[in-house]
């Protein structure tokens, strides 16, 4: 690509970006004190803003928008990549084989209840045979993740994988280096940490994903199982 047609395009990419960002229409910032109401209706809001989204190509090869679930007040927020097979059937976020082990994560390991987090994903909608995230549909999802951000205001926020991580921290590092280092999303607490389908592959990673949650569970002042 010339130097022009590549400025075109970053100027485009930027152009559908504040579009995006346009429509939603979430205040920002908000108090900590918000009722439950308004933190639900701030979502309700952004998934409206959404719609039947047509931004970008994995519209036409989806079956469901995957807006991500759980509880608008969550206290601790998880950030996958993209659904899978499973979560485009369903309309739901982590239900395949990767999402028990994350409720296990959740629920066995850290002893919180799924229903009182919030999960979400950086695309929304499934890529063709589960392939990467390209950058400019991250781009058209971006605003849309950011505002459910800015609706919940989770405590801590936990990036699941390479993209959850990448796409919060606003690095390039991998996954190997992030992992377990603490940083932030917008004065958010983030902790990256392994997908939990690379755990499904390497189990010995089960050990530092446990670590990880650890710190989390101090974070949010809750106590650790097994200390
Ligand atoms: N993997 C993800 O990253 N997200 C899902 O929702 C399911 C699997």
């Amino acid at each position: 690509m010339s130097d022009k047609a590549a400025l075109v395009a970053d100027l485009l990419a930027h152009a559908r970006f504040l579009e995006g960002l346009d429509t939603v229409g979430v205040a920002w910032p908000r108090s900590s004190t918000a009722a439950t109401a308004d933190r639900a209706a701030s979502l309700q809001a952004v998934r409206d803003d959404l719609g039947d989204c047509r931004r970008c190509r994995l519209a036409g090869g989806r079956k469901t928008i995957v807006f991500g679930q759980g509880n608008p007040e969550a206290e601790l927020m998880f950030v996958g990549e993209a659904p899978g097979a499973d979560e485009d059937e369903q309309g739901l976020a982590f239900v395949g084989r990767a999402g028990q082990l994350l409720t296990d994560i959740i629920e066995k390991g850290m002893k919180l209840r799924r229903a009182d987090v919030f999960i979400a994903n950086v695309l929304k909608c499934r890529p063709p045979q589960n392939r990467n995230p390209e950058p400019d549909e991250i781009l058209s999802c971006q605003p849309f993740l950011e505002a459910q951000i800015r609706a919940i205001q989770p405590r801590v926020i936990v990036g699941l994988g390479k993209f959850g991580a990448q796409w919060l921290l606003k690095t390039a590092e991998p996954i190997t280096r992030l992992r377990g280092r603490m940083g932030e999303f917008q004065g958010i607490p983030v902790m990256p940490t392994y997908h939990p389908a690379y755990l499904l592959r390497n189990a010995a990673g089960k050990k530092d994903v446990w670590e990880d949650m650890k710190v989390v569970l101090k974070l949010l002042g809750r106590p650790v199982p097994g200390e």
